[in-house]
């Protein structure tokens, strides 16, 4: 069972958790014993609403990663709250390898949308090995050969580093308890057994669009993990299963 990380005092606002967490260390949730500590906040109004981005710093492995904050969270129960993990090639660039840049709108307006929430945005771009292995992975499909490696090298990645860090964000941010956005029910076991108090699931389920929509359909049929992109297999970063609006 994890040791209970630090003690996360409880403060008023959101710019005082970088006061607090000044000298922040600890173990760490779960056996990488990685610890964050909020190092910036700022408003961060966005075409998906306003939020406030707070920055997470950790000396364990140097990822900053950010929390994504709509509304009052701070000993909130209930708080929708999606994990998103970094997908440059799909977030930013809207590449169709992949559907992260969907997952990541999608959570962004619903949540923005609601009273509260949080995304977690998780700096493990191309599960955790980096942009450069992750743009070979893809040039060894583009060749269509390799493919074993090009799967090695995408999947090399440890999934429960997300959770582990995602409950000390939750836990830095005093969050009472969360409604987790997925439709991984895997995500809230996880989280679960590292101590966050999760409290049920919404649904992620993403609108058909013309540019999205064989690629949804595609990995909707095929269960999520095991996909393939004119042919040829990859894994994706998000591993959410797909859900579509308006079918099933
Ligand atoms: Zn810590
Ligand atoms: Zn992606």
């Amino acid at each position: 069972m994890p040791q209970p990380c630090g003690n996360f005092q409880r403060v008023d606002t959101l710019q005082q958790l970088v006061e607090r967490d000044r000298d922040h260390d600890c173990d760490g949730f779960g056996p990488h014993h990685i610890c964050v500590r909020v190092e910036a906040v700022a408003r961060l109004p966005s075409r998906f609403g306003s939020f406030h981005i707070v920055a997470f710093w950790n000396n364990r492995d140097g990822k900053e990663h950010i929390a994504m904050v709509h509304g009052e969270v701070m000993g909130s129960e209930d708080v929708p709250t999606r994990l998103h993990s970094e997908c440059l090639t799909g977030d930013v660039m809207g590449s169709l390898r992949c559907d992260c840049r969907d997952q990541l709108e999608v959570a962004m307006q619903k949540i923005g949308a609601m009273e509260r929430g949080l995304v977690l945005y998780m700096r493990q771009e191309g599960r955790g090995i980096g942009l450069i292995n992750k743009v070979r992975a893809y040039a060894l499909q583009d060749l269509g050969l390799d493919t074993i490696d090009a799967n090695l090298a995408l999947g090399f990645r440890d999934d429960e580093r997300d959770y582990e860090i995602a409950a000390h964000m939750l836990a830095s941010l005093n969050v009472g308890s969360i409604r987790l956005m997925t439709n991984n029910p895997r995500k809230i076991q996880e989280l679960r057994e590292l101590g966050t108090k999760v409290n049920g699931r919404i649904p992620h389920v993403i609108p058909a669009t013309e540019w999205n929509r064989f690629y949804l359909e595609t990995k909707a049929r095929r269960s999520g993990h095991q996909i393939e992109f004119e042919k040829k297999p990859h894994l994706p970063e998000q591993d959410d299963p797909v859900i579509i609006e308006g079918q099933g």
